[in-house]
């Protein structure tokens, strides 16, 4: 289901075909995120018309409301929000585990969701975890088989297996049982799915195993000789970019010797600078919920690396600003011409129109980003416009 169809030589980078139930997805690719199963704010033919044709939902969320009973019953979670393009889903695990764990991954991750109520673990054991439902209170169990379950009933193109999200704080020897218990999940997941997995979805395995680099290997040797079909990389990758892009460079060379032929998707990291640097590292495909929440808060993606590649549209700076967030950018915001004077008035009026159009331009900006990035490879420029993009090079104009 997977071909590369191009390498760096002087990198890991790779880009390639991933040829799934529901479409091809080109990779490097970025994948948006319909959390709940929209992607906040927009219709799906906006989120396809800006090039993406791989979103991510999450299983957890679904499984709680509105249940994967009714996603089933309308047809999948492709034809219940009008998705015609594939679709991954997320395992629940990282979910279920940050209610236990406290805020220290989605912090570091950005995967966290302020001011939601987050529910409380009561117990984790060797079966699965009990929890209460931050919906209506109720005690649940979620474990391996009952997120492989929800997942087909979901009936997702991509569904990850069950795993344990160890946060920063705890000790190696936490995180090495851990890790263990992760691989006798992978183990029980895959076999659920071999007995009643819908035809056509395939199962991700994820690597864990903290910041130690021991740990890491040793779990990307076990995922790499399971019987998975694309490898996905989780947990806290660390306290840092440096330490997080140390953990993904162990990570995908042990990957690229023992199963260099499946594809790798990196779990939680979007912003620009580590984009580059993950696919620099031989990641195929990226989820994030950065471009989506950033555009909510008026915060939009430009090419200024010395600001972290953003601009705070809230600022007063901008009240006075009658210009685009970028004249050149072909998103329908800014091709319209709606104005940073605009956007600053009406993000700060909480106006949706306003937290649409900041959205819809940071995802044209990563998506055209990620073409350049594919595009550079299959042309044997990689490094060359790593560093540009680096150095603040603004991705390509055309949309999509
Ligand atoms: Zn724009």
């Amino acid at each position: 289901m997977f071909r590369v169809i191009s390498r760096d030589d002087r990198s890991l980078a790779r880009a390639g075909e991933l040829d799934l139930a529901h479409g091809r997805v080109r990779s490097p690719a970025f994948v948006p995120l319909a959390t709940k199963a929209a992607v906040k704010g927009l219709e799906p033919r906006e989120v396809e018309a800006l090039g993406y044709e791989l979103i991510l939902a999450n299983t957890f969320h679904l499984f709680l409301a509105p249940g994967s009973e009714l996603v089933e019953e309308a047809g999948g979670v492709n034809r219940f929000m009008r998705w015609e393009r594939p679709v991954i889903t997320d395992s629940g695990g990282f979910q279920v585990f940050s209610m236990g764990h406290g805020t220290v991954a989605d912090e570091i991750k950005g995967r966290g969701r302020p001011g939601e109520r987050t529910g409380s673990v009561l117990a984790i054991e060797e079966e699965g975890v009990r929890f209460r439902s931050y919906i209506d209170g109720r005690e649940r169990f979620m474990g391996p088989e009952t997120s492989m379950a929800v997942q087909a009933a979901l009936g997702s193109d991509i569904a990850l297996v069950f795993d344990e999200c160890t946060p920063l704080h705890v000790t190696r020897e936490y995180t090495a049982r851990s890790t263990e218990r992760t691989h006798r999940w992978l183990e029980r997941c895959l076999r659920w799915h071999d007995g009643h997995g819908p035809a056509g979805q395939v199962v991700y395995g994820i690597v864990q195993g903290g910041v130690e680099h021991d740990l890491r290997r040793e779990s990307a040797h076990t995922v790499a000789a399971s019987a998975c079909d694309g490898i996905a990389i989780g947990g806290s990758l660390g306290q840092d970019k440096a330490q997080m892009h140390e953990v993904v460079s162990w990570t995908t060379a042990e990957l690229d010797r023992h199963a260099p032929e499946r594809p790798r998707h990196l779990l939680g990291i979007g912003d620009v600078d580590d984009l580059i640097a993950g696919v620099e590292r031989g990641i195929d495909t990226f989820d994030c919920a950065m471009p989506t929440r950033l555009g909510r808060h008026g915060v939009a993606i430009v090419s200024d690396p010395s600001a972290r590649w953003r601009v705070d549209l809230a600022k007063a700076a901008h009240r006075h600003a009658h210009e685009p967030i970028d004249p050149d950018c072909p998103c329908p915001a800014c091709s319209e011409g709606f104005t940073r004077a605009y956007l600053h008035y009406a993000i700060r009026a909480h106006e949706l129109t306003a937290m649409r159009l900041v959205t819809l331009h940071n995802l044209s900006y990563i998506a055209r980003l990620m073409r350049d990035l594919r595009q550079a490879i299959t042309e044997d420029r990689f490094p060359e416009v790593a560093a540009a993009f680096r150095a603040g090079a603004t991705p390509g104009r055309s949309a999509g």
